[in-house]
């Protein structure tokens, strides 16, 4: 079976965020499924500049306004399309922001000609391939399914949400130049509270929605965390499903990773590398417990709460170890924080990949305060590596962590702490009884055990990636 993923980012090429994992982990797990995966991708600079030789194996003219390429090339082992357009994507600074972090001004452009090149290829407009299913990923990707229905092309396809928060709502005026008929501005196609909504059309249009875990399936059909879109993930609640993300354990193998300052398969020899986050990070080295952030550092992760409750945490006893970079105040705060706090917090701003191994491989649990928190992947790496979530009840955190309530415990099975609703209270009540369990060291190592036992791998969730695919397109 052949299938064309359209994205806006692919690890290890291009990522902000968990969606690159998602998009780069899953042609790899459905490849042992049977089914092959090419992904349409934008020609970013960097990109561009690894598939010097490819060649073209298609042309636009005129893709919403400007000539474009396609080019064929593997790449780390991935099948990919990229679309050379450069006068929108051959740009300086990230896939969605100019060099000073601005957005492009032309992102509604540069991401509906991404989507049309992907309604142009479900329809043929390569020479020997067609796919058999269209897998649109987030906004970016999600006018693909529109285009598709608005051109006859009978595809089926799906449209996988990773993040509700991030809609893709442009301006009405846009829509004139989209190339879609008239007919389309309208509730059934791409209009969205007056404006044009690429998220919502794709909603509308796709044959399957999917999102990255089963509550957050159930979560976005409420007013509270629909953000404006769960009427319409309502109306279509019968092809609305839940897959939770797994993780390249490739990658993420602490028995091989190059990152860390010891390899371990085992919980009982972590020591080298909390030894070298103290290092990183000034802390002391005092066996207290150690705990540990891997985010963006935004309100939807509830940094915030974080930053607030650092005094009454380091009263616990315990040290922190912060690796983030967001919201500018809360930047400011964590590092405030650090300097109130010697030895006590540390806080490197940035994004660094080896470091966050090192954090997983070492620190004894890693905070997940989320508001919405649609899989979540910073916890699925901390059971692979022993490093106990403590964590949001919501979302994918709710469905991938195992709660150390009594029960739990005596089961043998608990992985981590849960807390409900988000809040400070409960939050901080969650970390005071991860201290207590802490100072408990036998309970402690039979919890990870069990969180390093536990199944963050691919291999479920593209099985059932497989299923649905195999359902819509019959092949
Ligand atoms: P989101 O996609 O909402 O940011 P996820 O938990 O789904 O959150 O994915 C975040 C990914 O980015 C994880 O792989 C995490 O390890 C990584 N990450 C986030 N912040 C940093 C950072 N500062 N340095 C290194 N990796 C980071």
């Amino acid at each position: 079976m052949r299938v064309l993923a359209v994205a806006s980012e692919i690890f290890p090429l291009v990522k902000t965020g968990g969606l690159a994992d998602v998009t780069g982990a899953l042609p790899a797990a459905l490849g042992g499924q049977g089914i092959a995966v090419r992904t349409l991708l934008p020609a970013y600079p960097a990109v561009r500049a690894t598939a010097k030789r490819a060649k073209a194996v298609h042309v636009w003219p005129d893709l919403l306004g400007a000539p474009a390429r396609l080019i064929s090339a593997r790449i780390a082992d991935l099948d990919l399309l990229l679309l050379d357009a450069p006068a929108l994507f051959d740009r300086p600074g990230g896939p969605y922001a100019d060099a000073k972090g601005n957005p492009h001004p032309d992102d509604w452009r540069r991401f509906a000609a991404l989507a049309r090149a992907g309604a142009d290829i479900a329809g043929g407009a390569i020479a020997g391939w067609q796919p058999d299913l269209v897998h649109a990923h987030d906004w970016q990707a999600a006018m693909t399914p529109a285009y598709m229905r608005y051109a006859g092309v009978t595809v089926p396809s799906v449209m996988t949400v990773h993040n509700l928060a991030f809609q893709g709502q442009f301006c009405a005026t846009v829509f004139a130049e989209l190339g879609l008929p008239t007919a389309a501005f309208s509730v059934e196609g791409v209009e969205y509270y007056g404006d044009v909504g690429f998220l919502k059309a794709g909603l509308q249009a796709a044959s399957a929605i999917t999102t990255v875990s089963p509550t957050y399936a159930a979560e976005i059909a409420t007013p509270a965390h629909g953000m404006g879109l769960d009427g319409l993930i309502r109306a279509r609640a019968a092809d609305v499903s839940g897959i939770v993300n797994g993780i390249d354990v490739g990658v993420w193998n602490p028995a091989t990773d190059p990152h860390l300052a010891q390899r371990f398969s085992g919980p009982g020899a972590r020591t080298s590398n909390q030894r070298a986050i103290e290092a990183r990070f000034a802390l002391d080295r005092d066996g207290a417990p150690l705990l540990t952030v891997i985010s963006r550092l935004t309100w939807q992760k509830g940094i915030d709460i974080l930053a607030d409750l650092i005094d009454p945490i380091v009263a616990f006893g315990a040290k922190i170890a912060v690796l983030g970079s967001g919201d500018a105040a809360l930047e400011g705060a964590l590092l405030a924080a650090a300097a109130r706090h010697h030895g006590r917090v540390g806080v490197v701003i940035g994004y660094d990949e080896p470091l966050s191994h090192m954090l997983q491989g070492g620190a004894d649990a890693i905070l997940v305060p989320s508001r919405f928190e649609p899989c979540g992947l910073t916890q699925l790496c901390g059971l692979r590596y022993g490093c106990l979530p403590i964590v949001a009840q919501t979302g994918g955190l709710a469905d991938t962590v195992i709660d150390a309530n009594a029960a739990a415990l005596q089961a043998g099975v608990a992985t981590g702490f849960l807390f409900h609703p988000t809040g400070h209270a409960p939050f901080l009540a969650a970390i005071e009884r991860a201290v207590a369990i802490h100072a408990d060291q036998p309970t402690w190592r039979a919890m990870q055990k069990a969180a390093m036992r536990f199944d963050v791998s691919w291999d479920r969730s593209a099985a059932r990636y497989a299923a649905l695919y195999r359902k819509l397109a019959a092949v």
